[in-house]
């Protein structure tokens, strides 16, 4: 597809004067097909497809989006006016529009429900340049004696001198000829006072300049060439640029290490250089920092951000700058829904993250397989990039569907790390375990700190213990909302649900037998960081898991931290296991391999495997071999094998044996169908009458209803439904059935108040 068809101006039919006119429009709602309108002759020049219109539905009015323009009337009901149309020019292209329709329907959601996803709320009618006031030094003060002089003046002015702290505690270095800019809402944020601030503006101490933002940052200028590439990396390149020539995807499986930003970066030239667009996906935003960075240095000012903790402002602008400045954009999955013009690439880098998939609202879609459709209708290339592929692409890749690049070598021959098996049965009877820690952990970590070199541990649990017991009578507290017991938490003293989020303080009697012997059970990170801190206390040691990463700022402040070694160990979730890469790290350890292999879910192992492999991917790169040790109960488990041989093969195989024998995928397509109702009763009716609605259709295809593992979330009961489809054009019709006996279900006396939720490729 060309330029042509993928800029803004596509109104296939336009507005015919003398004639009455339609527009189907799509709204912000759960429905599954567009409204039509009549086009009123004061609106009928400016109406076009992909622009933004008000129109009335009910008694409401919603802001939606012109799909089609036509001549024919709607059949059954009363046709009603448009209020007004929003937009100049429009908002989105007929590629994008093409590409919510393969979602709304490969995905079985409605055209609103993946506009609601694709727009940003803050997408502009006319565009009125935004300013922000920011705060900074006052000329006059142009060295550090002239500074203390006024720190001095301040002595009896404890605000102002706090807020002249606080200023400076963002600056990393003053410089007196170009002083640091603070954005005033960012100042005074914490206890800092409009008063304080007006005080120092008059002093001439501080002063005040409003700019224009486009908060676009257009300052980056690329400060660096691209990298000269090994040869091993040269080679991959060559070979994705041929296997483009034949293939729209291509998989890149590269070891921790081996240099595959080097390749994209590589690969993202030379679409500039053709004039095309990349787009860059990344699974979180927390792993855009590093990327960014880099990026920057090699393209400059091209370079785009996009992700969910920007404002709705700053992503409208992004959003209208997409087709210019920006030729290269660098996001997680909703970066997918901005209105390129020429996109030639896109990577999906950690391409087996399961935080790519969106869990809820609807659009419940995959990025990686969303990025692969918008490809397709831009004629681009996507390039799925990781060191652990995800099943379904590794078996794409090995049927021939996809290319398949393999890059084994690190770069400068980074010795992989030795990876040791600790069987925590065999050292419990030989009393070598302290709570979670092995005898073997501790000498580990403690050679490691002898040496200067820091530690990265990981556990799957945060909180301080998943749940506390009456020592008595055995009573274990639990959620009244949710069938899931409490999580102890000691920073707050709280027990809280980690489904609906509802906090207690902590028992201090047991409600059941009034013992006072509560005890806390199991290790989360809080424990685990306490824990350590007896062994080493000298040693700094910090946790990132949800709760210490919550702050804003806080992860990128914890990594900073890290990475300029203010800390020694680092405990945490799955946080600390991502692609970051810091030189000093010589061990990783995972604490408590069994809590991942246990997880009752077909992905469980793959998901595992790939966490284990991320972790050992942590220690040891640069010079120095790392070490990693993995803490089970089941040493002989055959996916800790495969992980001590790094034997990325052996274990896709293994799993591909199991898939198959159960019909997962990638031998099946599956969709997850879930009811939720506060009765038991009604659920379990509802899910009665939906298995008789699909059963004779969906024959040995369907699996349940059953209950999931937590049966109630947030005062609703939980029923669930698999269907198995097939990989074949079998699959559509009998997701369309799916759909229709859904809406059926709803239609039966009692049932309308039954919620139900589809999720196609659930992760
Ligand atoms: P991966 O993403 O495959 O784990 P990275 O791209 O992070 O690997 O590369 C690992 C390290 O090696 C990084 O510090 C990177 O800067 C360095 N590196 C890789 N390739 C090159 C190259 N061609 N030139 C210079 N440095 C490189
Ligand atoms: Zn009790
Ligand atoms: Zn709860």
């Amino acid at each position: 597809m060309n330029n042509e068809q993928a800029s803004p101006a596509v109104a296939a039919a336009a507005w015919t004067p003398g004639q009455v006119n339609f527009a189907d429009v799509i709204v912000p709602l759960a429905l599954n097909r567009l409204l039509t309108y009549s086009i009123p002759a004061a609106l009928g020049y400016r109406v076009a497809v992909g622009k933004r219109v008000t129109v009335p539905v009910g008694k409401k009015s919603y802001t939606g989006l012109i799909r089609h323009i036509h001549c024919h009337p709607p059949e059954n009901y009363a046709v009603k006016d448009l209020l007004a149309v929003l937009d100049d020019c429009p908002s989105v292209t007929e590629i994008q529009l093409l590409h919510w329709e393969q979602l709304a329907e490969y995905y079985l959601c409605s055209m609103g429900e993946v506009m609601k996803a694709a727009l940003p709320n803050g997408l502009r009618t006319a565009f009125r340049p935004l300013t922000e006031t920011y705060v900074r030094l006052h000329p006059s003060i142009s060295s550090e004696e002239e500074l203390h002089g006024c720190l001095d003046t301040l002595k009896r002015a404890a605000k102002q001198e706090a807020l002249l702290l606080s200023y400076f505690s963002f600056v990393e270095e003053p410089d007196f000829a170009h002083p640091h800019e603070v954005p005033k809402k960012q100042l005074l944020q914490g206890v800092q006072t409009a008063a304080a601030l007006s005080a120092c503006v008059k002093k001439n101490i501080l002063e005040l300049v409003t700019r224009e933002t486009g908060r676009l940052d257009l300052s980056a200028a690329a400060s660096k060439a691209a990298p000269v590439l090994s040869v091993a990396q040269q080679q991959a390149c060559d070979e994705i640029n041929a296997l483009f020539r034949k293939k729209n995807v291509v998989l890149l499986h590269g070891v921790t290490a081996s240099g595959k930003t080097e390749v994209y970066i590589n690969l993202i030239a030379e679409q500039l250089r053709l004039g095309r667009q990349a787009l860059y996906l990344l699974p979180e935003i927390a792993l855009t920092t590093q990327i960014i960075d880099r990026l920057q240095s090699v393209f400059g000012n091209i370079v785009g951000v996009y992700h969910s903790k920007y404002n709705n402002n700053e992503r409208a602008e992004i959003y209208h700058a997409v087709p210019s400045p920006y030729r290269i954009i660098l996001g997680v999955r909703s970066s997918l829904f901005l209105p390129f013009d020429n996109l030639g690439l896109i990577i999906v880098d950690e391409e087996h993250e399961t935080s790519y998939k969106q869990y809820d609202p609807a659009p419940r879609y995959h990025a990686r397989d969303a990025a692969i459709m918008l490809a397709q209708l831009h004629r681009a290339s996507v390039l799925l990039g990781t060191a652990t592929p995800s099943i379904e692409s590794y078996y794409n890749a090995s049927a021939g569907k996809y290319g398949l690049v393999t890059l084994a070598e690190r770069y400068h021959h980074v010795q992989p790390p030795a990876i040791a098996i600790v069987n925590v049965v065999r050292e419990r009877k030989r009393k070598k375990m302290h709570g979670l820690l092995s005898q073997s952990l501790l000498d580990a970590i403690g050679e490691a700190l002898g040496r200067n070199e820091q530690v990265i541990l990981f556990q799957n649990r945060r909180g301080y213990s998943p749940f506390v017991q009456c020592a008595e009578c055995g009573h274990i507290p639990r959620c009244t909302q949710c069938s899931v017991s409490l999580t102890y938490h000691k920073r707050g003293n709280v027990l809280l649900c980690h489904y609906c989020g509802t906090s207690q303080p902590l028992l201090t009697v047991c409600p059941e037998c009034k013992s006072a012997n509560i005890q806390t059970k199991g290790f989360g990170t809080e424990r685990m960081e306490d824990e350590l801190q007896l062994f080493f206390p000298q040693a700094r040691i910090a946790r990132l898991d949800l709760d210490a990463a919550r702050a804003k700022h806080a992860y990128s402040r914890i990594l900073g931290n890290f990475a300029q070694r203010r800390i020694d160990i680092l405990v945490g979730t799955q946080m600390v296991t991502k692609g970051l890469d810091f030189e000093h790290v010589s061990l990783a350890g995972v604490l408590n391999a069994d809590a991942l292999l246990n997880f009752p879910d077909f992905r469980a192992h793959e998901r595992s495997f790939h966490l284990m492999m991320q972790v050992s991917g942590r220690a040891g790169r640069k010079d120095k071999q790392g070490s990693v040790i993995i803490q089970t109960m089941q040493p002989d488990n055959p996916v800790i094998h495969l992980v001590q041989e790094a034997d990325y093969n052996g274990f896709f195989n293994l799993q591909l044996h199991e898939r198959k024998e159960f019909h997962f995928p990638p031998y099946s397509r599956l969709v997850s169908v879930t009811l939720r109702h506060r009765q038991p009763d009604t659920l379990q009716q509802a899910a009665e009458t939906l298995r008789h609605l699909l059963a004779p259709t969906l024959q040995q295809r369907l699996t349940g209803p059953f209950q999931p593992v937590v049966n109630r979330i947030q005062d609703r009961y939980l029923a669930c439904f698999w269907v198995r489809l097939e990989r074949d054009a079998n699959a559509r019709p009998l997701k369309h059935f799916l759909m229709e006996q859904l809406a059926a279900l709803h239609q039966l006396p009692g049932l309308s108040g039954v919620e139900t939720s589809v999720d196609v490729d659930p992760m």
